[in-house]
């Protein structure tokens, strides 16, 4: 008895880690650009090497140590930074990555991706604790195209050119359940398992109904759906985080980790399906 209480906590735990989505990375955007930019790196160093796609750590080192970081930029899950002399660095945070801003005398964590030492006397690292980001850096002119699927990736979710035309034009190209839709960053970039959750619920559509079977009035409620959800989390989360790039808040979701608790809006328990490595949590009363 007392074990099966430990093993359900542990996995609440472990499904209230915050993955990083569209909202984290655009908060922690606008962050870096109102803190740190137009700094210089005065000290540059590579931790774990599994993490740094390309090029070699020792290229990463020379080639940014004295540079300054100019700005910070989003594409869909992509952190995107900007440096002087022309470089860019591209993170995907993928399940577990995090930015933190330490002192340089803090013991290095062994899953860090990368250490800069800013002019203004603090570390920038990046960690992850499970090892699975990826990082990439562009030297001068080079393309996009050398980061694998980074370019095939639809337009941000965030982007007014994604205008409701655009949306119903592109979905229609895509025909699995519609939540593997959502999440797909070739359809728009960005969403992940708990958005995608959110928005869901918030249009009322079932995550298991197929792409084919939605109305015209569907989508355009999905679409809808996806820019008030992405916008209020980013307004909830900067007005919660202040600058201190520490996104682990998630409470104010309605139905994504919240399996078996009361659906805000009918009080029914909120399902929890687990559906390939994601669970699904929805309303089976509010969505169909
Ligand atoms: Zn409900």
């Amino acid at each position: 008895m007392r074990n099966s209480h430990k093993n359900e906590n542990a996995r609440r735990v472990r499904e209230l880690t915050v993955v990083p989505e569209l909202p984290d990375l655009e908060v922690a955007k606008n962050i870096l650009n109102r803190t740190l930019s137009g700094l210089t790196i005065d000290e540059v160093e590579v931790g774990s090497p599994i993490l740094l796609r390309r090029p070699t750590a020792e290229i990463f080192e020379t080639t940014l140590n004295g540079s300054s970081i100019r700005e910070y930029m989003r594409y869909g899950k992509f952190l995107n930074f900007h440096f002087e002399p022309p470089a860019q660095l591209y993170i995907n945070f993928m399940l577990a990555g995090r930015l933190r801003l330490q002192s340089p005398s803090d013991p290095k964590q062994k899953k860090m991706g990368f250490r800069f030492k800013l002019e203004n006397g603090l570390d920038l690292r990046y960690l992850d604790a499970r090892n699975m980001g990826k990082i990439y850096l562009l030297l001068k002119e080079e393309s996009t195209a050398l980061i694998p699927n980074y370019d095939e990736q639809g337009p941000d979710a965030l982007d007014p050119q994604l205008t409701l035309d655009v949306f119903c034009r592109r979905i229609k190209r895509f025909n699995a359940v519609i939540k593997h839709v959502l999440v797909n960053q070739r359809f728009i970039a960005g969403l992940g398992n708990a958005y995608a959750d959110e928005i869901l619920f918030i249009a009322h559509v079932m995550p298991f109904r197929k792409r084919s079977t939605l109305t015209d009035a569907e989508i355009a409620a999905l679409y809808n759906a996806t820019k008030s959800v992405l916008q209020n989390a980013i307004t909830t989360i900067t007005a919660r985080i202040g600058d201190t790039l520490q996104f682990e808040v998630r409470d104010f979701l309605q139905v994504h980790g919240k399996g078996g608790e009361p659906c805000p809006n009918c009080g029914s328990p909120i399902s929890s399906v687990k559906s390939g490595l994601r669970v699904a949590n929805f309303c089976r009363k509010c969505q169909i």
